[in-house]
């Protein structure tokens, strides 16, 4: 374990005005913070945040991260307080702290891997400075070499996992190499200890065969490149197992016929001499099509910078060697902390935030993409997406400015149509409520809650809006319908009738009703005429001078109709024996629809529904239409109906869909999506149904589903 004045006298050396009195008031702090408390491998609990310190002074950082890495377990596991912290270290130092515990709050569950963008997302959201993730990642690697002392395996493999998948990564983009390599290979030690086992046998055997001649390869290039006078170092470095897993997973090749093992790296002084030294060793041996990359002029979005090449090299062996100026070589190794480090040196006097603050804009220059590269590293990086939980730790993406309301909607729709309130971290809140990053929040919900209109002033999704919608017009039109039903039932009494809701079956054609709440519902919203449906009712009543068009043309159509009747082979009536027949494709006309037939000359007969828009075309030429109308109880072949379906956008949904159908008898023969978006689908179904009230079933069936937002028969 590090003492104390080495630690101190490490940060010094490369930081000589770092506060010194601080630092071993952290130290002393933190060691009285954790008192007896132990870790798992039986040593005293300080000896951690010591060693996340020591890692960081590795990599010079400022004393604020070096006493934040001391401190960043005390709020979390002591009675300590963030406000201690201020008081004794001040508000960055509280700030930074208070950063890394949030981080050290969040954890991924292992069977959310799909999540792990949006973990490492909202990781990167919530280190506002950049410390606090170099601090966590440190804590991470600290407690990845010391895994082994963890008894459970299944918190192992999940520590593993959370690695693996979310801290490696972040630290690769942020450029530090070093930290992502070793992090990823203790992960791979305990995700697959049996493959990596293999792999570190194999080079050990290789190693002792001597066939792994490092060595004279290093030895061979820095003579060639001498004799050229290029003064350079050159190293060469196994690689570590997990990348040369990683690579014969990729090539689908056994790891002993990964034949670069081991990356040569030649370090010179400038550029200029990056460009020299790619010569001579191009010149020396034979080069490897396709293995050029110049990341010198193209540097990498994490600011990587240098050239790589493939020779055949000395000892007739394929190699891979990466040329790179000593700066640049600093930043491969240490990313961000590298920069961090170099300005620091340049201009110690300048003040620390301010510092930090030029440090990101260097960073954004020299990046060959700066949105890219910002994106990576700092916080101001998803402006528009705010990231919270689930009580279950299921991560919600949403976007900025979101409120408790639209997170409801997010993980149901059926748990925001029933929710009542929600707490936010634990605290009762309002729905109106605006989402942070981390927020975690749990609805409350009642089975007897419905959606109110006044959500849909705090509501900002498309898919919360539309769903407090559709509930709005659903309510709207329950009022509708008990409006339209008294009226009706005024008019039966005005008649001197006994009201009776069977009387409407008969007219519910006339008036377009798919049922007769539809039809009280069309006379309550005052699409249609109330008298007009008594009178249909009741025809040849004494208000008869009133009566309106449709039941004008409803009587003419009835008298025909009866004139007209006559078997066909076709189950429909009113066709000229011998005449040719054809169904319209823009309305798909279904048994049981009101049709009418358009003479076409050359074709015969085209059937369209009497509601189908193409029909204006012909509002000119009266003498084509002709009266048609289905066969009662024919034995009809299925006929294809279209539907159009706005279906949520999520896993199952149209799975969903297509059991409804299934279940109802419906056969689908062709669907497609014609509108995406991140909320929802909009799909047009071609079903193949007995006749009309076949497809209204389905219809009724799909709406009753909690995926599906929305279903519309298409007409025209
Ligand atoms: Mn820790």
């Amino acid at each position: 374990m590090i003492r104390q004045f080495e630690l101190v006298e490490n940060v010094k050396a490369y930081d000589p005005s770092a506060d010194e009195d601080a630092l071993n008031r952290a130290y002393v702090f933190a060691m009285k913070a954790h008192g007896s408390q132990k870790r798992a491998s039986g040593d005293p609990y300080f000896s951690h945040p010591l060693e996340v310190a020591g890692i960081l002074t590795d990599y010079r950082l400022d004393a604020s991260s070096i006493i934040t890495a001391l401190l960043h377990d005390t709020v979390e596991d002591t009675l300590a307080t963030s406000e201690e912290i201020r008081e004794q270290f001040g508000e960055e130092i509280m700030l930074l702290v208070d950063g890394v515990t949030k981080l050290t709050q969040i954890e991924l569950q292992s069977d959310q891997s799909d999540q792990a963008e949006n973990f490492r997302k909202l990781v990167l959201a919530m280190s506002e400075d950049i410390r606090v993730l170099l601090v966590k990642l440190a804590d991470r690697l600290h407690n990845m070499r010391t895994l082994n002392f963890i008894s459970k395996r299944d918190k192992r493999r999940r520590i593993a996992l959370e690695t693996m998948e979310i801290y490696a990564p972040l630290a690769e983009r942020i450029g530090m190499q070093e930290f992502k390599n070793e992090l990823e290979d203790l992960s791979f030690a305990e995700l697959n200890p049996e493959a990596r086992e293999s792999i570190t046998s194999r080079l050990q055997f290789l190693r002792d065969e001597g066939k792994d001649n490092v060595e004279t390869i290093v030895n061979e290039l820095k003579e060639t490149l001498a004799e050229q006078t290029i003064k350079a170092e050159v190293y060469g470095r196994e690689k570590s197992p997990y990348s040369i897993w990683r690579k014969s997973q990729k090539k689908n090749i056994s790891f002993e016929q990964v034949s670069d093992i081991i990356a040569f790296r030649i370090v010179v002084d400038t550029v200029e001499d990056c460009y020299r030294a790619l010569g001579v060793i191009h010149g020396a041996y034979l080069m490897v099509p396709g293995r050029f990359k110049d990341y010198i002029s193209t540097p990498k979005p994490n600011g990587y910078q240098s050239l790589h090449t493939g020779v055949i090299g000395p000892e007739r062996q394929r190699i891979e060697i990466q040329i790179r100026a000593k700066r640049m070589h600093e930043v491969a190794e240490m990313g961000v902390a590298a920069h961090w480090q170099y300005k620091q040196n340049t201009d110690p006097k300048s003040g620390r935030q301010y510092r930090w603050m030029r440090e990101l804009l260097d960073i954004m220059e020299h990046a060959d993409n700066p949105e890219d590269f910002l994106e990576h590293t700092k916080l101001e990086m998803f402006p528009d997406q705010v990231f919270s939980f689930t009580p279950k730790g299921e991560v919600i993406a949403l976007p900025a400015g979101a409120t408790a309301i639209d997170f409801a909607y997010a993980v149901h729709s059926e748990i925001g149509d029933t929710c009542v309130g929600t707490k936010i971290n634990g605290r009762p809140m309002p729905l109106r409520t605006v989402l942070e990053n981390g927020d975690q929040v749990e609805v409350i919900t009642s089975p007897a809650q419905t959606p109110s209109p006044t959500w849909e002033n705090f509501a900002t999704t498309g898919k919360a809006r539309a769903c407090i919608r559709r509930f709005i017009r659903l309510k709207q039109r329950e009022e509708y319908i008990t409006l339209g039903k008294s009226i009706l039932e005024r008019g039966f009494q005005k008649e001197g009738y006994e009201f009776a809701e069977k009387a409407f079956d008969d007219v519910l054609t006339i008036f377009n009703a798919e049922s007769t709440e539809d039809l009280y519902s069309e006379v309550g919203a005052g699409h249609i005429n109330g008298r007009d449906v008594i009178e249909a009712v009741f025809p040849g009543t004494k208000e008869e001078r009133h009566s309106s068009k449709v039941v004008q043309l409803f009587r003419r159509r009835s008298k025909k109709k009866k004139a007209d009747d006559q078997s066909t082979s076709v189950p429909i009536k009113g066709l000229i024996p011998g005449m040719a027949l054809h169904f319209a494709g823009c309305c798909h006309a279904l048994p049981g629809d009101r049709i009418v037939g358009i003479v076409t000359k050359g074709r015969g007969l085209t059937i369209h529904t009497i509601d189908c828009v193409t029909l204006e075309e012909f509002a000119d030429t009266p003498e084509r239409w002709i009266d048609v109308s289905w066969e009662e109880d024919a034995d009809n072949e299925r006929r294809a109906g279209r539907i159009e379906i706005v279906v949520t956008n999520e896993p199952g949904s149209l799975g969903e869909l297509s059991m409804v159908i299934a279940k109802n008898d419906g056969n689908i023969n062709n669907l497609k999506i014609t509108n995406r978006s991140q909320d929802f689908f909009d799909i047009s179904v071609d079903i193949e149904v007995h006749d009309l009230k076949h497809l209204r079933n389905i219809i009724a069936a799909l709406r009753a589903s909690p995926v599906i937002n929305t279903v519309e028969r298409v007409r025209g």
